[in-house]
């Protein structure tokens, strides 16, 4: 027969790792499930504003936050959840790797994925110039000209990460202004390679083996064309929920998970915590998620002892 877990927390990001530590200490016995260890953090060239730790790579906070679960005895399991039921209050996960597993608490830390553009040549392109995400891609690009979309945070940091690498770097927004954290905004700002281009949408992306130009929908210097090496795409996330079809839960109007004040969900048993809730005010942030996970497990605890 299958063996009952108590908690099984899916994902392995800021939210899920912080989860699982807290766990560790609450004595609550626990597996952790995840695709990515470290989830977005691992795609990020640089945290500087997680209290005590300055200047650090995505890759080592990843590896810090890994070995920290690590040193409690919990095995991170390399792996996706494909889907999720419940049967006789009990979940039952199906995994990736053909396993099944069951429990009696859930937390959904899954976070959430890259926006795609749904513009003409962005599927046909993708690893032929276009990509998501700079810290894995950014060196193919050495000394080359870049093209960065999106003006929020994860724009403004793929830009700046860029800018290190390429000869020129354009980040192009849609807005007026910049929406990033103004210690970014201004490093860009600082910076003599990334030229910005506001209030401008990219409309098609151009190649036939390998990128070109992108069309935009305005002039820029006298065409509508701008020429380009390679496209990073930052045009925001949505949540990574699709898995968790099966158990109905409660979502927003933007298809967060809905929690309350302990990260409770709709569901009886489920648990969410980090950018996959509609929580800490939407502020996506390691330091909201890492919260989300300890709050969740602290009621988890207090409902498995009942
Ligand atoms: C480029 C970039 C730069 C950023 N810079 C900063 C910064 O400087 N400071 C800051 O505080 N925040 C930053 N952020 C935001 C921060 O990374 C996120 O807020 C944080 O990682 C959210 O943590 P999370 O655990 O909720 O989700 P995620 O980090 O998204 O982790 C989700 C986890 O779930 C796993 N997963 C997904 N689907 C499944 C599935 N079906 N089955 C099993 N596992 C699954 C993933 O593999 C991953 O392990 C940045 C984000 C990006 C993209």
């Amino acid at each position: 027969m299958d063996k009952i877990r108590d908690l099984i927390i899916i994902g392995a990001g800021p939210a899920g790792l912080s989860a699982s530590i807290y766990a560790s200490r609450y004595g609550i016995k626990h597996s952790v499930l995840g695709s990515v260890l470290g989830g977005q953090i691992s795609e990020t060239h640089e945290i500087d504003n997680y209290p005590g730790m300055e200047n650090m790579t995505g890759f080592d906070f990843s590896q810090k936050w890994g070995n920290h679960v690590r040193k409690y005895g919990v095995e991170i399991v390399s792996t996706a959840v494909d889907s999720i039921m419940k049967k006789n209050e009990l979940f039952i996960l199906a995994l990736a790797n053909g396993e099944t597993m069951k429990s009696r608490a859930i937390l959904l830390a899954t976070g959430t994925k890259r926006r795609k553009l749904a513009i003409a040549g962005e599927k046909h392109l993708l690893g032929m110039g276009v990509s998501y995400c700079a810290t894995c891609d950014g060196f193919f690009y050495k000394n080359k000209i870049v093209g960065v979309i999106g003006g929020g945070d994860s724009a403004a940091s793929a830009a700046l990460y860029l800018s290190n690498l390429c000869q020129k770097v354009y980040l192009i927004y849609r807005g007026p202004e910049l929406k990033a954290e103004p210690y970014w905004t201004q490093k860009i700002k600082n910076s003599d390679n990334v030229e910005i281009i506001l209030n401008t949408n990219v409309v098609e992306i151009l190649g036939e083996e390998k990128l070109q130009k992108v069309e935009l929908d305005r002039e820029y210097s006298k065409s509508c064309g701008l020429k380009l090496d390679g496209l990073f795409i930052e045009a925001g996330s949505e949540p990574n929920i699709e898995y968790a079809s099966g158990i109905n839960l409660k979502t927003n109007e933007k298809g967060y998970i809905e929690i309350n004040k302990d990260c409770t969900t709709s569901v009886m048993g489920a648990w969410a915590a980090g950018d996959i809730t509609d929580g800490s005010d939407g502020f996506q942030q390691v330091i909201t998620a890492a919260a989300e996970g300890a709050i969740a497990v602290r009621s988890i605890f207090r409902w498995l002892k009942k």
